[in-house]
């Protein structure tokens, strides 16, 4: 412990950077800057008998606090020899070193504590080779420097003791107040003994010291030992007076024991009974009220403050309005962190943007501008367009009319969806599409229950959301393609969906509240009616499209479909030119489809091509005046200069479609034949491919129908030694494969009669086998009316006749050769006209299905009709059936 000492008149100093070393403290330092060293080395580590240092504070230059007053340039550090410069003592207690060219100021404290060395160690940094000291200083007694001068590379300076001498000790401690301060310190610094006894557990070391040191030194000890201020120590080192170190420390040693105390109720409360959910809870309650104290609101605040003000204007009815608000209220009470928060969140997002009484506004519905709107928008369809006014007459007579939905069924590319745009267009009502190909899943319509993770409301709402109105036209596409399986059944939701009576109050499972469809004008499509299901199709009136003729096709594409690609490809006629008579090869050689899709697919290959040519263009092209306000500051500059522009600036903002047409091409690339292969390729389809096929005895042409629309199919047979079994191949249906087995026995019965044998009894496939396949393998194939087909093959095969080229069938046959009708029939002749058949051989009973072809196709083909496998026979082969007989069965 430091008793009184003899200070010398000089000390070297050694500056404290922030830190002041108070007498009694002790403390373990590194040195290693170059000045220390140096003071280190010579008045420590160089004596045999340890001397004393002093340490002075500095303070940093960056701290700027004028009770520490002037400044001094620091000389510490530089290694510039032994100069020796005086600095004097200037009328304030501060001290002032000025050494020129210095760079960094640093301003010293008057007053230090002189220190000795308990320890020293000296260590060397191996990559540089510096010498370091540890040492272990205890500080003494106080000073004020008089004066500050430099040593070498250190201070050192003029000093006199502060510390009183024991004559005045002996007087003061009579001073009454010394007394009462003395007493009050040492009940503070008891208390705090005892507190952190009890904390750490330790013994009553400390104790001790109260009862042995000095109350003034205590009271450095016991401050030392503080994390205080820099500004606090120096204070403390400052007091020389006893009375006011005393009253000083007791204010610290107060405070500390304060700060103990919170902090031990602090961690009393956090150690309480407190779940961890309901400490979380209770914490962001706090900072919640915090920050509403600080006007400082939290964002998910505000999102749902958001959320309740949309929700109030999204105009929800108000039953549901008292739902949402329960809802709500649950989401205000949860975190953004909990599970549910976000679901919910979600929910009444929806809940706020469906359209509950947003609709568009309805004008005045004008059936004259709405016919010529489908007019100008459909080719042809002349039925069909009819009966669209007819529909929106009812309507317009009767807004709340409940008319049966319009259900438009064709093969694709025939028009269905752009004519239910333009129905939306005609009524002035949005438009939204929901596809309901490969829908399976009853939830896919209806939504599902909340109650599942990544729960989503059906299509139909989720339509609804997207279009933002609750009057659209709502165009359920595809609706042969839902299917049913163990996840329900999406038809029965539709049902509920099309049913006037029950859609007022749509319950999406998701929604969890009734949504009122009643407004939405629905129209429906699909490929094929067999599958839609007869309780759905009783609420439908259906409206056929049954494909197109090549003429209507050459029509639409010349009136329609190449004045859209062209704009859609930002291109004109100036740019590309497609003769009529190349539009007709596009449609021969290239497309083979009821609709209009694929032709409109290979225009715009076509229009694609173009738009290269004219993006490659290199020469200059002329720019019209007009251009001068559409184009970029570069194309700008350029025109100032009175020059001509390269087209290599299409400027982003404008319309590509504007510019070309103010960019004039030399030549416009006009198709031709050699173009339209280069472009499409070699021609895909030729109409000799049934006379090729049907070269050889035993294949005919029959006529299916696929959700493509009518299509031409070949029926191959073949036969070969064997054991007289059938083998059928290109993934045949149950039913397909049973006609098969009625004609193969059907020809075996009349094998006398139809020549194909010499005598009865005779086994027709005696030693052989037979194999009929139906290309292409690939495609599953089913139904009865390939019967007629089947017949005619093997006839062909056992006679080794062949069937005429130009001659297409179709027909069911039952055991005893009645030809039976089929569906599909007009689909059907229209897929051999486009083959370039030129004779359908019809069941008798499929006349009527006559009407309903266009006469332009009619014209062009010879129907052939049939009551009786034999007339088929007859029609089919060259120069009739030479071996017919009437059926004696
Ligand atoms: P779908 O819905 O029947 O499969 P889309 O309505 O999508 O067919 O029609 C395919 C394309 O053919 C569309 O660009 C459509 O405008 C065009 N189209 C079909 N029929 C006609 C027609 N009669 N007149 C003009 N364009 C037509």
């Amino acid at each position: 412990m430091a008793q009184s000492v003899e200070l010398p008149s000089r000390l070297a100093i050694l500056p404290f950077r922030n830190k002041v070393l108070l007498p009694g403290a002790i403390i373990r330092i590194r040195c290693t800057s170059p000045s220390s060293v140096k003071l280190v080395e010579q008045e420590l580590w160089q004596r045999e008998e340890k001397g004393l240092i002093g340490i002075l504070p500095v303070r940093d230059t960056a701290e700027t606090t004028t009770a520490i007053g002037p400044v001094v340039s620091q000389g510490v550090g530089s290694d510039s020899g032994e100069r020796s410069s005086r600095v004097h003592v200037g009328a304030s207690d501060s001290h002032s070193l000025d050494a020129k060219n210095q760079q960094e100021n640093i301003h010293w404290h008057n007053r230090g504590v002189a220190a000795r060395a308990l320890h020293l160690s000296r260590g060397v940094e191996k990559p540089s080779g510096r010498v370091t000291y540890i040492v272990i200083l205890e500080g003494l007694c106080r000073f004020s420097v008089q004066e500050l001068s430099t040593r070498g590379t250190y201070y050192t300076a003029r000093i006199s003791p502060l510390e009183m001498t024991k004559a005045e000790m002996e007087q003061v401690e009579q001073d009454p107040d010394f007394m009462t301060l003395s007493r009050q310190f040492k009940a503070a610094a008891t208390e705090l003994i005892s507190v952190l006894e009890q904390k750490q557990k330790t013994g009553g070391k400390t104790k001790v010291l109260l009862e042995t040191v000095p109350v003034h030194k205590l009271a450095d000890i016991f401050v030392a030992s503080f994390e205080i201020s820099f500004e606090e120590q120096l204070s403390m080192l400052d007091s020389v007076d006893l009375k006011v170190r005393l009253s000083k420390a007791t204010e610290l040693v107060d405070s500390h024991l304060q700060s103990i105390r919170v902090a031990e109720k602090i961690t009393q409360k956090v150690e309480g009974q407190l779940s961890k959910s309901q400490k979380e809870y209770l914490l962001r309650q706090q900072m919640r009220a915090i920050k509403e104290e600080l006007g400082d609101n939290d964002d998910d605040e505000d999102d749902v403050a958001a959320l309740e003000r949309k929700m109030q204007s999204a105009g929800l009815p108000s039953n549901i309005w008292k739902h949402a608000q329960r809802e709500l209220r649950m989401l205000k009470k949860m975190q953004p962190l909990q599970p549910g928060y976000n679901s919910s969140r979600v929910y009444l997002e929806l809940l706020a943007d469906l359209p509950w009484q947003k609709a568009s506004e309805e004008h005045e519905l004008d059936l004259k501008a709405a016919k010529q709107h489908l007019d100008s928008d459909h080719y042809g369809l002349v039925k069909v367009k009819q009966r669209i006014i007819e529909y929106l007459a009812v309507r317009k007579l009767k807004p709340d009319a409940r008319g049966p939905v319009l259900c438009f069924v064709g093969p694709p590319g025939v028009g269905k969806t752009s004519l239910a745009s333009s129905i939306a267009a005609a009524l002035g009502r949005k438009f939204v599409r929901i596809s309901l190909g490969g829908v399976k899943d009853e939830a896919d319509i209806r939504g599902h229950r909340r109650t599942y993770i990544g729960s989503m409301p059906g299509r139909l709402i989720e339509g609804l959301k997207r279009v933002a109105v609750c009057n659209p036209v709502m165009l359920l596409d595809e609706i042969d393609k839902t299917g049913s399986d163990v996840r329900g059944d999406p038809a029965s939701a539709l049902l509920e969906v099309l049913d006037p009576e029950q859609n007022k109050t749509f319950n999406d499972h998701y929604l969890n509240v009734p949504f009122d469809l009643s407004k939405v004008v629905f129209v429906a499509t699909a490929n094929r009616l067999q599958p839609v299901p007869p309780p759905l199709l009783d609420r439908m009136e259906v409206i056929e499209l049954p494909g197109y003729t090549p003429e209507e096709k050459l029509k639409i594409a010349m009136r329609h479909l190449i004045p859209r690609v062209l704009e859609q490809h930002g291109l004109s006629s100036d740019f590309l030119q497609i003769p009529e008579a190349m539009v007709k090869l596009v449609i021969q050689r290239y497309t083979r489809e009821a609709g209009v899709r694929n032709l409109e697919r290979n225009l715009a290959a076509l229009a694609r091509a173009a738009a290269v040519r004219v993006a490659e263009q290199e020469q200059t092209v002329p720019l019209s005046k007009d251009v001068h306000q559409l184009a970029s500051p570069l194309l700008e500059n350029r025109l100032a200069e009175g020059g001509e522009v390269e087209m290599e600036i299409i400027p982003m903002a404008v319309n590509n479609h504007e510019i070309s047409n103010e960019f004039r091409i030399a030549s416009p690339l006009v198709v031709d034949e050699a173009i339209l292969e280069k472009v499409l390729g070699p021609p895909r389809f030729d109409d000799r491919e049934a006379a090729e096929r049907v070269s050889t005895p035993g294949v005919s042409v029959g006529l299916v129908w696929t959700a493509f629309g009518g299509e031409v199919q070949f029926v191959e047979a073949t036969a070969m030694v064997g054991k007289g079994e059938m083998h059928l191949t290109g993934q045949l249906g149950d039913v397909i494969k049973e006609s098969a087995q009625i004609a193969l026995t059907w020809v075996k019965t009349r094998a006398m009669d139809l020549k194909l044998a010499a005598s009865e009894g005779i086994n027709l496939l005696e030693g052989r086998d037979i194999h009929i396949h139906f290309p292409a393998g690939a495609v599953p194939k089913d139904g009865p009316s390939a019967g007629v087909t089947l017949v005619t093959a093997l006839v062909s095969l056992f006679s080794q006749k062949r069937v005429r080229a130009d001659t297409a069938m179709t027909g069911e046959m039952t055991l005893r050769g009645l030809v039976l009708p089929v569906g599909g029939a007009k689909d059907k002749i229209l897929a051999a006209h486009r083959c370039g058949i030129k004779r359908v051989i019809l069941p008798e009973r499929n006349l009527k299905d006559l009407v309903e072809v266009p006469a332009t196709v009619l014209g062009n083909l010879e129907i052939l009709l049939a009551k009786r496998m034999e007339d088929v026979l007859e029609h089919a082969f060259e120069g009739g059936c030479p071996w017919r007989q009437h059926s004696k069965l």
